[in-house]
């Protein structure tokens, strides 16, 4: 099995923002121990660095966005191998001697050797997010579901940090997320799910053993 993990920024912003080793650290040890019993690629965001910067050239800021993921990237990498789980960074934005342009094929022979592969940059277009290049990653290469890492249990009617009322939602389809104007996940992301029909689960994943039960369909919710 094949997976796609999509690790945001402010889950690796954990208690130190903006880089927090012990949050990079247990993410690792989280993929490693998953990673026996399943490929996994992973997406990660760049909030915890930087998001929305305010630049002249809107784009600018984009670029500085995807710029950031690239940081966060390297550092997983680092913390992948001190967990003892090879690891290697491609980039939609590559920086020579340090990441690699993404090529597919590369990631794909990667992934079947039992490396983790850590997609940087994210689309490497502007005015996108993370989530999105975390679908687009997942359809490329071939990855049957979409894990979708975050701060609550999963998708619910409201965002729960601000209504108290708001209720869990274990399985939905794509279309109704979307028609309820849900925002856990970019809804441009679960679009382009909805079209190919890739399965999106959104757990929270900031506690021992959530990626492995993810995984397992035993914690938070399934889209599609
Ligand atoms: N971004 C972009 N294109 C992409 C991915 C990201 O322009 O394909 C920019 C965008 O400005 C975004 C920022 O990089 O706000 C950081 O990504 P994101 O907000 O998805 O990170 P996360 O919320 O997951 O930490």
């Amino acid at each position: 099995m094949r997976v796609l993990l999509k690790l945001s920024g402010e889950l690796l912003a954990g208690r130190r923002p903006p880089i927090d080793w012990e949050a990079f650290s247990f993410h690792a040890r989280e993929i490693a121990a998953a990673s026996r019993e399943a490929e996994i690629a992973v997406v990660v965001g760049g909030g915890n660095i930087l998001r929305g910067a305010r630049t002249p050239v809107p784009a600018t800021g984009h670029v500085m966005g995807m710029l950031a993921t690239v940081i966060n990237a390297l550092a997983l990498r680092d913390a992948l191998r001190d967990a003892g789980k090879e690891a290697r960074v491609l980039s939609a934005l590559p920086v020579p001697g340090v990441a690699g342009a993404v090529d597919q094929w590369e990631a794909r022979d990667a992934l079947a050797a039992g490396e983790v592969v850590i997609l940087a940059g994210g689309t490497g277009l502007p005015y996108v997010t993370t989530d999105t290049a975390a679908v687009l990653r997942a359809l490329a290469l071939g990855a049957e579901l979409v894990l979708k890492g975050s701060k609550v249990e999963g998708v619910f009617t409201a965002d729960p940090a601000e209504d108290p009322g708001a209720e869990f939602i274990p399985r939905l389809t794509h279309a109704e997320y979307l028609s309820r104007g849900l925002r856990v996940l970019d809804p441009a992301a679960v679009q382009i799910a909805a079209e190919h029909g890739l399965p999106i689960v959104v757990f929270r994943a900031d506690r021992e053993g959530a990626l492995r039960a993810a995984l397992h369909g035993e914690i938070g919710s399934r889209i599609g």
